[in-house]
C-alpha cells in the first residue's frame, strides 16, 4: 500500500466510523483543526486517563520504581489557557517561539522555510531549484512536471533535463541561490521572499481593552502554568523535591502549514510533567524519564519497531536545554525510514524557575544571565518571587532542575490509529472477495470495550437476557448493544470500531444445552477465537482485560 493510499484510507475510515471529522466541515472546514466523533472522543479520553493513571494516580511514592534514582512524589494541576502575558515574555515564547516562513510574491502563499523541499534541475546552462509541496510519493513527479513546463518542454523531452540526486529543503540553499528558486505554486523563478520570523502564538484580547494593553496569548504549551504555580504547589502540599507535577490540557500554535491529519494541528492537547529535582541528580532523572516514557508507548500497544528514541544533536537543542530526546514513531505519511515526534523529553536545567523569578534569561550567555535591554534593565522582568526550594532535612536552598516529558495527545491518537489499522481480504465460496478493516487497539484504549448481541432479535427470551447482561456491564465499561443484522455483520461493525470483545447470548445461554445454562460466547477481535464464559464471571473477566 502506498503512503498516500494508506493515509487516505485512515482519514476516510476515521470519518466514516466517527473517530474524527474536520472542524466546521459543513462550511468547508478550517485547516489545522479537528473534531473527535463518538468513537474518537472515547479513544481520546482513554489515552488521557491511561496517562493520568500511570504517571500520577497509581504512582507509589513509598516505593522506588525500577531504575529510578530514588522514590518521588507526584501531584496534578489544571491551569488556565490564558495567563498573564508576562509569562510568555519570561518563558522566551514571546521573543523566540517562531518559525521562519517565506512568502510567494506572486501567489501570496506562505511556506515554512525548513519544510519547502526541492531539487536542482538543469537544462543546458540554466540550473534552477524546483520546490514542491507534494506528498513524498508524488514529489518527483511534481518536480519533473513543473520543470518541463518551466523549460517549455514536453513530457517526451524529459531526457533533456538533468535532476540532481539530493532532495534539499529551502533553508539549506546558499543565499545567493534564492533567485533561482521556482516556488511550489508559480511558473517563474525568484518569487519567494527571504525568510521572516513568524510567531506561533495566537493573540487575543482580555476584557474590553482592545489595544496592546489588553493583549494576551492562548498558551502554546501547558508547561508554563506548572512553573508559575511551583511555589503554590510547594506551599500548599507536603511534597518534597524530587517531585513531578502532571497536567493535561489544550495548547494552541498558529502553525504555518498544518498537515498530515492531526500530526500538526493548530489546536491540540498535551500531557506534560514538570519534574523538579536536585541539580546533582538531574542527569539520572533525565535518563529515568526517557526510558519510562518510551516503555509507556510500548505498553500501550505501539509496535516497538516503529518507535525510536532519538537524542538531539547539540545544535538542535532549545535555548534552555542541557539535553533533549524525542520519542518518535514511523507515521504512515512519512517515507520509509523517517520518523515523527510523539513526545519530547527535555532536561531544562533551572531556566524556567529562574526566568520567572529573576527575568528572562539570555539564551546566548553561559552561564545563563538575565537578558538586558539597551538601558541595562532586564528585557522582560520576572515576578521577583523567590522560586528557590529549601530542603527541610539538609537546610540546603537551591533552584531545582527540571525534566519535562511532554507528549501530544493528538499525535498519539494518530499513531495508535495507524498502528491499529489492518485490512484483510477474504473470498467466499462464490468467489466474491471482501475487504474488511479491523482496528487492533490495545483493549485499554479501545473506544468500546465490549459488544453485546442477542443471537436473534425476534426471540424475546434472548433479547431479555442480552439486555440484562448489557445492564450489568454498562457503567463498568463502554458497551455497545446491537441486535441489527446477521451476527457476522455485527462482529464486522465492532472490528471496524476496534472493540476487543463481543458477547453473544444464544440458545445455550437459555439452557438448550443444560451444562451451558447462563454462559455466553465471548469472541476475541484479533484472532476470531471464541470461548464460553459464565455470566456470573463475565464482568470480572472483562475488567481484568480492558483496564
Ligand atoms: P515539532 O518539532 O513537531 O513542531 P515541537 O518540538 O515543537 O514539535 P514540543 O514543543 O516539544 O513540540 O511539544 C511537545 C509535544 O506536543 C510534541 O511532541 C507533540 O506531540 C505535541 N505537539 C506539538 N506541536 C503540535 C501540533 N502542532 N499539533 C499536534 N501536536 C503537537
Amino acid at each position: 500500500m502506498t503512503v498516500e493510499n494508506l493515509m487516505d484510507k485512515l482519514v476516510s475510515h476515521c470519518k466514516a466510523n466517527g473517530f474524527m471529522f474536520q472542524s466546521s466541515e459543513i462550511y468547508g472546514g478550517l485547516n489545522g483543526f479537528w473534531d473527535y466523533g463518538p468513537l474518537g472522543v472515547e479513544l481520546k479520553r482513554n489515552i488521557k486517563e491511561a496517562w493520568w493513571k500511570d504517571m500520577y494516580q497509581s504512582h507509589n511514592e513509598l516505593a522506588c520504581p525500577p531504575s529510578a534514582p530514588s522514590t518521588y512524589d507526584m501531584v496534578g494541576l489544571d491551569c488556565t489557557i490564558i495567563m498573564h502575558p508576562q509569562v510568555w515574555k519570561c518563558s522566551g515564547h514571546y521573543d523566540l517561539f517562531h518559525d521562519f516562513m517565506v512568502d510567494c510574491r506572486k501567489t501570496k502563499k506562505r511556506y515554512r522555510f525548513d519544510q519547502l523541499r526541492g531539487r536542482w534541475v538543469s537544462q543546458g546552462p540554466q540550473r534552477i531549484f524546483v520546490t514542491t509541496m507534494a506528498e513524498p510519493e508524488q514529489e518527483q513527479e511534481d518536480i519533473a512536471r513543473r520543470a518541463l513546463k518551466f523549460f517549455n518542454l514536453r513530457s517526451k523531452d524529459i531526457e533533456r533535463l538533468t535532476f540532481e540526486e539530493r532532495v534539499l529543503t529551502f533553508d539549506k540553499l546558499d543565499e545567493s541561490d534564492r533567485a533561482k528558486v521556482l516556488g511550489p505554486d508559480t511558473e517563474e523563478i525568484g518569487t519567494l521572499t527571504d525568510p521572516r520570523e513568524f510567531n506561533l502564538m495566537f493573540k487575543t484580547y482580555v476584557g474590553a481593552l482592545s489595544g496592546e494593553e489588553g493583549a494576551a496569548f492562548l498558551r502554546p504549551e501547558t508547561a508554563q502554568g506548572i512553573f508559575v504555580n511551583f511555589k503554590n504547589v510547594v506551599d500548599s502540599t507536603r511534597i518534597r523535591v524530587p517531585f513531578g507535577v502532571a497536567q493535561v490540557g489544550k495548547s494552541f500554535r498558529n502553525e504555518i502549514t498544518p498537515r498530515n491529519f492531526t500530526f500538526r494541528s493548530r489546536e491540540f492537547e498535551q500531557m506534560e510533567i514538570e519534574f523538579f529535582c536536585h541539580p546533582s541528580q538531574s542527569a539520572n532523572w533525565y535518563q529515568y524519564w526517557r526510558n519510562r516514557r518510551l516503555q509507556w508507548y510500548k505498553d500501550l500497544g505501539l509496535d516497538s519497531d516503529r518507535l525510536r528514541l532519538r537524542e538531539h544533536d547539540h545544535d538542535e537543542l532549545s535555548h534552555y536545554s542541557c539535553g533533549t530526546a524525542d520519542i518518535e514513531y514511523a507515521f504512515p505519511f512519512l517515507p520509509p525510514g523517517e520518523y515523527g515526534e510523539l513526545e519530547g523529553i527535555a532536561h531544562r536545567g533551572d531556566f524556567d524557575l529562574r526566568s520567572h523569578s529573576e527575568g528572562k534569561l539570555d539564551p546566548k550567555k553561559r552561564p545563563l544571565e538575565v537578558e538586558l535591554d539597551e538601558q541595562g534593565n532586564p528585557k522582560h522582568r520576572g515576578s521577583g518571587k523567590d522560586l528557590t526550594y529549601r530542603d527541610d532535612l539538609t537546610n540546603e536552598r537551591f533552584i531545582p532542575h527540571v525534566i519535562e516529558p511532554s507528549a501530544g495527545v493528538d499525535r498519539l491518537i494518530l499513531a495508535l490509529i495507524s498502528n491499529a489499522f489492518q485490512e484483510t481480504t477474504s473470498t467466499d465460496d462464490k468467489g466474491k472477495s471482501e475487504t474488511r478493516t479491523v482496528m487492533k487497539f490495545h483493549p485499554r484504549v479501545a473506544p468500546v470495550k465490549v459488544g453485546i448481541f442477542p443471537l436473534l432479535k425476534n426471540k424475546p427470551e434472548l433479547v431479555a437476557k442480552a439486555r440484562e447482561v448489557f445492564q450489568t456491564l454498562r457503567g463498568q465499561m463502554m458497551c455497545f448493544y446491537d441486535d441489527a443484522g446477521a451476527i457476522g455483520r455485527r462482529y464486522a461493525r465492532q472490528d471496524e470500531a476496534g472493540t476487543p470483545f463481543c458477547v453473544t447470548i444464544d440458545f445455550d445461554t437459555l439452557g438448550e444445552k443444560p451444562e451451558l445454562l447462563n454462559t455466553v460466547t465471548v469472541r476475541h477481535r484479533d484472532d476470531g477465537k471464541q470461548e464460553r464464559i459464565p455470566i456470573a464471571e463475565l464482568q470480572g473477566w472483562l475488567l481484568a482485560r480492558v483496564r
